[in-house]
């Protein structure tokens, strides 16, 4: 997302669809400048003259969640967001897998942060390729921590903590590294910028736990899902240290635009033989299929937009 300018033909803005041009925000909005936000990260997959949806209802209860735990009240239903996001990738009529980044936000109205501006909400979709080098990442362990829970909500998609990862990836990238890896507020490995992470080590796939410093993954439980009932492995959620990290047979991590990027180095480390490993390439294969409706097991996380 970061290269490139993004453009579609329409927005869905407030309950209508609007031009790309003019779906615009007010600067007075509070959302601009105190991060008072949430927003969602979802895939379409243009497969057989239609979009297919991946895990829509998921990621708009995650949306709903996020919005309930900072107090921001959405003005419209599940359904009336599905609707929405299902409307504007209709609207557009895409011919390529896509991004749709539903968003919502305190606009204009008082100052300060006690004030409770009325919300807008937005669902955005445009035409999207691959996020980070589906052939392996070099990663960076981030100066920049997770805070602990008692800090900021974790466990919502929020706005205001997307400052973190923005610093954390910046400085990866200035570094010379395609990636940051945050700890926590305890030294323990806790995601990426934008993606969970998965070690594997000895057959075993080992995750952080989601009573960690972690977004509760969309990506990481399809994940965990296919791995157990198709690969039949082993998935163990527990704190993992930087050295089990630097010393894992495998790595890889897991994300809506990141989908399975494997993790080949990090700070300075190659991680098994510096390949992507054979657990990592199992699962991409897998969660290729998965996303493009073709394990009909899993159909039901398919939305499709014809
Ligand atoms: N962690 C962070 C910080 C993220 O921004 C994302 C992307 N939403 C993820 C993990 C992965 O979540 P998901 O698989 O639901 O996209």
């Amino acid at each position: 997302m970061s290269k490139g300018v993004i453009q579609a033909n329409y927005v869905w803005l407030n309950g209508k669809l609007v031009e790309w041009e003019n779906a615009k925000v007010h600067v007075l909005a509070q959302g601009i400048h105190y991060g008072i936000g949430v927003f969602e990260g979802i895939r379409g997959y243009y497969d057989n003259d239609c979009i297919k949806i991946f895990r829509l209802e998921d990621h708009m209860k995650r949306f709903l969640k996020s919005a309930k735990i900072i107090h921001l009240e959405i003005p419209y239903t599940l359904d009336a967001l599905i609707n929405a996001v299902i409307e504007v990738v209709k609207a557009n009529n895409f011919k390529t897998d896509i991004y749709i980044r539903p968003v919502a936000f305190r606009g204009p109205g008082s100052i300060g942060v006690r004030a409770k501006n009325p919300v807008e909400v937005a669902v955005i979709a445009f035409e999207f390729g691959k996020y980070l080098k589906p052939t392996g990442v070099k990663c960076k362990i981030s100066s920049w921590r997770k805070p602990p829970a008692d800090s900021l909500p974790v466990y919502a998609k929020i706005a205001a903590m997307y400052l973190l990862y923005h610093l954390a990836a910046v400085e990866a990238n200035n570094c010379g590294f395609d990636e940051a890896i945050l700890l926590d507020s305890e030294g323990y490995v806790a995601e990426g910028s934008g993606e969970n992470i998965f070690i594997v080590k000895d057959g075993v796939l080992i995750t952080p736990p989601t009573y960690g410093a972690i977004l509760e993954g969309i990506t990481r439980d399809t994940i965990m899902k296919i791995a157990t009932e198709i690969l039949g492995m082993k998935v163990v959620e527990r704190r993992i240290k930087r050295e089990e990290l630097y010393t894992a047979d495998e790595a890889f991590f897991t994300g809506t635009a990141a989908e399975i990027t494997p993790i080949v180095e990090v700070d300075n480390r190659i991680i098994g033989d510096g390949q992507i490993g054979k657990v990592t390439s199992q699962l991409m294969e897998l969660y290729q299929k998965i996303v493009r409706g073709k394990i009909e097991k899993y159909g039901r996380w398919i939305t499709e937009v014809k």
